[in-house]
């Protein structure tokens, strides 16, 4: 019996679940993945956005702006990639003029500071790339880029040093109340909660209309990517919006956390908020509308595409709190699209509260500080390199040539909790097939090491959990199975 589980390890869950782990209970965060931040989290422009774009006075407005102010000293606490660099919205005509004006009111009246429209002359000597034919853009100094998968990671790393359990590849079917407790259906079997949190990103409103008298509609909206290779200079030092549309924020070019050029989302409504293909239209509409903001765009330094599906709530507002008209102790943060990874620590600041004012959970006594993530030996100085190697003989074994990712932090990646089971959790901890190669040279290595360490077959290591497995079988078996055909 636990006191909370929390349904969904995304950056909403995972922040949830590390305020919890603040007080004295038992806590689990399901999830149907076979890792954390298999959703939206990990596959977004990752900006910690100012908060100009939401309407005031909704609770996107609300928690955007509360969550950025808290993201600087939540990644230095927990050594997340993050970096306050700024953002233009660029207008091409005096209409844009008039969007960014009121884009400029609306900052003001959500508590944005230092936002300001500036002139085409300001603009290109900020980002002398910039499409000379722009007019003004609003400028956004307190716009950020952060690592939204090692955000997630490293919330989830925090909350379990504090006790909180992770439970995988359990998808959650069914939630119901009876006796005062809460039953959570998996494929494994049925487990007890004092109280639930909904935190299922676009499976939330299947679980939401189980038990509310207010069915509501989640529309996954699919948004796709270009990355570039780190090793060709992002064109711009800011994140390069162009003015908001109907299906969002737009088309971005943006440098990340860790210095690739990444440029997009679309954005498409569609059935399957699993379905994460990228298409030929999707990337070619990104093209076209990044020709705007840069006209030199090409797609030579293309290392990936890749997309993630937002949770659009058709009331266009984020969904919070107590779940409507069901039995007591029903949560939800649902309908998390855009700004969420921004909103997500006051999200989990103020959920967090709530759920254990009304648990009556005790405070903790003791709570373990974060350890930070590990400074990547890519970043270190040759003096840094030359002590890890006498700390530990796998720094000196580099196992990704493009990214310069060792096997002691590929071994530290697996071994820690809530750690890596699978060639891409090695990724997001550690950036091994992350670079140009995109994991070409070093995914037999990051098996064998994976197989190691967690004393399994290779013919059981996939890439992302489930079916996914990299291999068909051994040569003897396939060679039998050949000669038993002939
Ligand atoms: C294309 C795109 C661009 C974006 N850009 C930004 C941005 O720049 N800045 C910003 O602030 N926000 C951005 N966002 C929004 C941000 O990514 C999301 O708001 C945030 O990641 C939502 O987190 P979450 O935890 O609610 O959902 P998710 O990360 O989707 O997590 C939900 C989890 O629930 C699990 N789950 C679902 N159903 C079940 C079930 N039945 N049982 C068990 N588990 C289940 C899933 O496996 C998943 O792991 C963007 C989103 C997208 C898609």
């Amino acid at each position: 019996m636990y006191d909370v589980i929390i349904i969904g390890a995304g950056v909403v869950g995972c922040a949830l679940a590390r305020k919890l782990s603040q007080y004295n209970g038992a806590i689990a965060v399901l999830d149907a993945a076979e890792d954390v931040a298999d959703g939206a989290s990990k596959a977004n422009s990752g900006i910690v956005h100012a908060g100009f774009d939401a309407k005031p006075g909704t609770k996107k407005a609300y928690y955007n702006v509360r969550g950025a102010n808290m993201y600087a000293q939540l990644a230095k606490e927990l050594g997340v990639p993050y970096n306050p660099i700024g953002a233009l919205v660029l207008g091409f005509s005096e209409e844009d003029r008039a969007t960014l004006n009121k884009l400029l009111e609306q900052g003001k009246q959500n508590g944005v500071k230092e936002l300001r429209v500036i002139e085409r002359d300001e603009i290109l000597k900020l980002e002398p790339n910039t499409n000379p034919d722009v007019v003004c853009a609003l400028f956004a100094p307190t716009s950020a880029v952060v690592s939204p998968y090692e955000m997630t990671l490293a919330l989830s790393y925090h909350a379990a040093q504090n006790g909180v359990e992770f439970i995988f590849n359990s998808p959650v079917s069914k939630v119901y109340e009876e006796h005062d407790t809460w039953h959570v259906e998996t494929p494994q079997g049925v487990l007890e909660a004092r109280a639930i949190v909904n935190c299922a990103g676009v499976g939330a409103a299947d679980l939401h209309n189980q038990i509310s008298d207010q069915p509501l509609q989640i529309i996954p909206r699919r948004g796709e990517y270009y990355l570039l290779d780190s090793t060709v200079k992002c064109p711009f030092t800011r994140t390069m919006f162009q003015v908001p549309g109907k299906m969002g924020k737009g088309v971005l070019i943006s440098p990340t956390a860790h210095g690739n050029a990444l440029l997009g989302p679309s954005a498409e409504d569609i059935e399957d908020g699993t379905d994460t293909r990228t298409t030929r239209q999707g990337l070619d509409f990104v093209l076209d509308k990044c020709r705007l903001t840069w006209p030199k765009v090409n797609t030579r330094p293309v290392i990936t595409t890749f997309s993630g599906v937002r949770a659009h709530p058709a009331t266009d507002d984020f969904i919070i709190g107590p779940v409507h008209g069901a039995p007591d102790n029903a949560f939800e943060a649902i309908g998390i699209e855009s700004p969420g990874l921004s909103a997500a620590p006051a999200i989990a600041e103020e959920l967090g509260e709530m759920v254990a004012e009304h648990l009556k959970l005790p405070s903790a006594r003791f709570v373990r500080a974060a350890v930070p993530l590990l400074k990547p030996f890519a970043a270190m100085s040759e003096e840094e390199r030359k002590e890890a190697c006498k700390r530990d003989a796998n720094y000196g074994r580099i196992v990704c040539r493009c990214e310069v990712v060792t096997e002691a932090e590929i071994r530290d990646a697996i071994r820690r909790p809530v750690g890596a089971k699978s060639i891409d959790g090695v990724k997001r901890r550690t950036r091994a097939g992350m670079g140009r190669c995109q994991g070409g040279f070093c995914s037999p290595r990051v098996m064998e090491i994976l197989c190691e360490e967690l004393h399994c077959s290779p013919l059981d290591i996939t890439k992302c959990g489930g079916e996914s497995k990299l291999l068909v079988g051994t040569l003897n078996e396939i060679a039998k199975e050949g000669r038993r055909h002939e």
